[in-house]
């Protein structure tokens, strides 16, 4: 039976940890701030708004929510990201996706300032993770490096398998890896033999978003395996990407489906608010 990689444990560990920092930030005159623009009612960007702001208020990190109407024209966002990009104390801007059809995601990501980017999508900040000279990680590749290493578990020299090729997860996650040394394989939909090529991999990352895709016969046995999936099941349960029950009798780590990545996406980008205050404090 595997161990059980605890997000929610790992998560609170790292926030009592901000939360010192946070203070200790403060004594020196720096206050962390981030600012989070929602634009439009969607339901689930609303809880991932609030949870946000509730965190941020947790470590003691200042936050504000600005809500756009969904009728919002992208100039008049543009102007709302300058006016926060030219404020001491918003260290950090995230706009929270997906926006409305008639606004240009790419166009508001270029917008905000690189050393405000806490989500660290910006196409300066995408480029610095590639060579390695970064200040900001993308918040769930970088979470998932922190469960992996805070579980104990060497990365250097293992075979690395990513499934997902995404910009946000998959492509950031196999850089991640590769920079801590392992050897990285990428796969994606079209990929052949999928199951064969996951059952290379000491460490198996999976984010796909489909349903209990992974099977246990397509994991080595003492695999880690990490499921960033977050699929809403027909009776509204959530589940990952991969079939928790049969691959935890084979994998030697497992992260669960509430509990394992989720809560480590929030973590970083605090983390990421901090080091956009320090260096904007420098
Ligand atoms: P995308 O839809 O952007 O990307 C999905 C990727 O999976 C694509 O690269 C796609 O390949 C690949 N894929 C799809 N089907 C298959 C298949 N049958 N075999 C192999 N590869 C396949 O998703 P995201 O990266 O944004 O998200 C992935 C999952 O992670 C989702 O469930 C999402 O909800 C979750 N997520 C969770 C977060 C958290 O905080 N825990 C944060 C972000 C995402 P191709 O490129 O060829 O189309």
């Amino acid at each position: 039976m595997a161990n059980i990689i605890d997000g929610k444990k790992i998560s609170a560990q790292i926030r009592t940890e901000i939360a010192e920092e946070v203070k200790a930030m403060k004594a020196q005159g720096i206050h962390p701030g981030l600012a989070v623009i929602i634009v439009g009612e969607d339901p689930a960007s609303q809880v991932y708004v609030r949870n946000k702001g509730r965190a941020c208020e947790e470590v003691g990190i200042y936050s504000e929510i600005i809500r756009m109407p969904e009728s919002t024209a992208e100039e008049e966002l543009l102007a709302k990201i300058d006016e926060l990009n030219a404020r001491r104390e918003i260290s950090g801007i995230l706009v929270q996706l997906p926006l409305p059809r008639h606004i240009n995601e790419a166009a508001v990501i270029a917008a905000i300032s690189p050393e405000k980017d806490v989500d660290a999508f910006s196409e300066v900040n995408v480029g610095k993770i590639m060579i390695g000279n970064h200040h900001f990680l993308p918040c769930t590749p970088a979470g998932v490096m922190e469960l992996i290493r805070r579980s104990g578990i060497e990365i250097e020299g293992k075979q690395a398998v990513v499934v997902g090729r995404s910009n946000i997860v998959g492509k950031p996650q196999a850089m991640l890896l590769l920079h801590a040394n392992a050897t990285v394989t990428v796969c994606h939909s079209r990929t052949k033999n999928l199951a064969e090529v996951c059952r290379t991999a000491d460490i198996l990352v999976v984010a796909i978003g489909k349903a209990d895709f992974i099977t246990a016969d397509m994991v080595k046995p003492g695999a880690v395996v990490i499921d960033v999936g977050m699929n809403r099941k027909a009776d509204g349960k959530l589940t990952g990407d991969v079939d928790y029950a049969g691959v935890s009798e084979v994998a030697g780590y497992i992260t669960p489906v509430p509990g394992g990545v989720g809560p480590m996406t929030i973590t970083m980008l605090l983390k990421n608010t901090l080091t956009a205050a320090r260096e904007q404090n420098k």
